[in-house]
């Protein structure tokens, strides 16, 4: 069996219960190594065979997969944060189902919800945003047409951008023009939930120079939206002038 599993951010301890079993039970690990905290590796068993993805091909993924289920291994594929989120994973399942080998997905703690953890803050609030876009820049891996950040910034929602710390410049400007204002408040977490976290709050106008004056141009989240900073309307789920369906009328 292969289980796909979300180590979750960063710190070991916010992968689910479920991921950590299979961990403990693995005979075989392949794991994102630039970017998930070899720490979980301490939860394996003594003889569990370890590989870092980092330096292997999708191929040499497979092949590790393939081989291993043939022998009646347990494997995990250990992926950062949640695995459905540009993890990469679809290629690989394709590659397990053209061979009918079976495998599950157990998903994890994403950094866009650890960062914003980290921040205290909620995506979503009443007359803010009801929405919360998680998307990227174009780098090496195109962005469809439609879903530029200009475009997507002109929705007002929530966002969480991923990828694209090392763009900031880029991102600032598309945001800037789709907002029609720099007056935006953003906030970037460099690596939510690890010892060395750091969380930087700005606006469009001013959050370039402070990424750049930190040296932040990977492994961050930055987050957008008037979410951040401001005023918003309370939920109506506690407000006491509604009833609903779990707390009647008087
Ligand atoms: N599947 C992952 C995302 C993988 S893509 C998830 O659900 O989080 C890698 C990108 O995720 C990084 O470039 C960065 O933007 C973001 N990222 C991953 N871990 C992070 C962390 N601990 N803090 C901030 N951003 C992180």
């Amino acid at each position: 069996m292969i289980s796909f599993v979300g180590a979750g951010p960063g710190n070991v301890d916010l992968i689910t219960i479920r991921g950590r079993r299979l961990l403990e039970q693995a005979d075989v690990v392949i794991y994102a190594g630039s970017l998930v905290s070899n720490e979980h590796l301490d939860f394996c068993k003594d003889n569990c065979q370890i590989y870092n993805s980092a330096s292997m091909t999708l191929e040499e993924v497979i092949d590790v997969m393939i081989e291993s289920v043939y022998k009646g291994l347990k494997v995990v594929r250990l992926h950062t944060g949640d695995p459905t989120i540009y993890g990469a994973i679809r290629e690989q399942m394709d590659f397990l189902d053209a061979k009918a080998i079976g495998y599950e997905v157990v998903p994890g703690v994403s950094s866009f919800t650890a960062a914003c953890a980290s921040i205290k803050k909620e995506f979503t609030l009443p007359s803010i945003s009801q929405t919360v876009i998680l998307t990227r820049i174009e780098g090496r891996t195109p962005v469809p047409e439609g879903e530029d950040l200009e475009e997507l910034a002109k929705h007002r929602a929530s966002m969480a951008i991923f990828l694209s710390v090392q763009d900031i410049d880029r991102v600032v400007e598309k945001l800037a023009k789709g907002y029609g204002s720099y007056d935006i408040p953003v906030a970037v977490v460099y690596k939510a939930t690890w010892d060395d976290e750091e969380t930087l709050f700005g606006t469009l106008r001013d959050i370039g120079d402070k990424i750049k004056s930190k040296g932040i141009n990977k492994m961050a989240q930055i987050l957008v939206g008037n979410f951040i900073e401001g005023d918003y309307e309370r939920s109506k789920l506690y407000d006491p002038n509604f009833t609903h369906k779990f707390r009647g009328g008087k």
